[in-house]
């Protein structure tokens, strides 16, 4: 997936005519404006910190929600999607990294969000995967565990709630820096910005 924040629809359009659809955003009022001005077959990721009170804005068209972190943002993505009779797949954003300013959940706090329950009567809002970020070292040692940790976890929990859903299966982990590591450890999906556009 390319990641397009800060960068400009002509840039985004390039990209398009080679042949990228899938393109990641960080900010809701950005995403939005891009969405707005751009083909409609782009498929749209929200890839930021995303509040609550700004799901109704993406919901009508956002492909994929990457860092979901709360069981009352789920809930909102979920109470939108369904006013838009829309299924909404999201990531549940798991925190690895050893920096305390990034977001997501402890992983004991994953599972206790899984372990609850709630999430299962959501009938619009679908856990598709994981995502997580790595410390942003040069230790590759350090990056490589820490993917590593979050692949066990990702794998831990597709076989203990989700076993029934094949759908489950986006492991989203790797940026411009990191990715080849992230590769090597199971991710599925990268975010790649500025290896695309600088
Ligand atoms: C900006 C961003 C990326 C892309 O980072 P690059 O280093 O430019 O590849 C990936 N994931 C998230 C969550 C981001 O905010």
């Amino acid at each position: 997936m390319a990641v397009s924040k800060y960068h400009t629809t002509a840039d985004i359009m390039q990209a398009y005519q080679a042949g990228q659809r899938a393109f990641g955003e960080s900010r809701v009022q950005e995403l939005c404006a891009k969405h707005d001005e751009l083909p409609q077959d782009i498929e749209w990721h929200f890839i930021g910190h995303l509040q609550t009170n700004k799901v109704k804005y993406i919901a009508p068209f956002i492909s994929l929600i990457h860092a979901v972190d709360t069981i009352s943002l789920l809930g909102e993505i979920d109470r939108q999607a369904q006013r838009h009779d829309r299924t909404i797949p999201c990531l549940l954003q798991v925190h690895i990294a050893q920096e305390p300013t990034k977001y997501g959940m402890q992983p004991a706090d994953l599972i206790r969000l899984l372990e609850d329950g709630q999430w299962r009567t959501m009938t619009h809002a679908h856990i598709t995967g994981i995502m997580a970020m790595a410390t942003n070292t040069t230790d590759t040692m350090q990056i490589q565990a820490e993917f590593h940790t979050v692949s066990q976890l990702f794998q831990q929990v597709r076989a203990q709630y989700f076993s029934q859903d094949p759908t489950f299966r986006t492991l989203s982990m790797g940026m411009t820096a990191d990715y080849p590591i992230a590769i090597s450890q199971g991710s599925t999906m990268v975010r790649i910005g500025s290896k695309i556009f600088n």
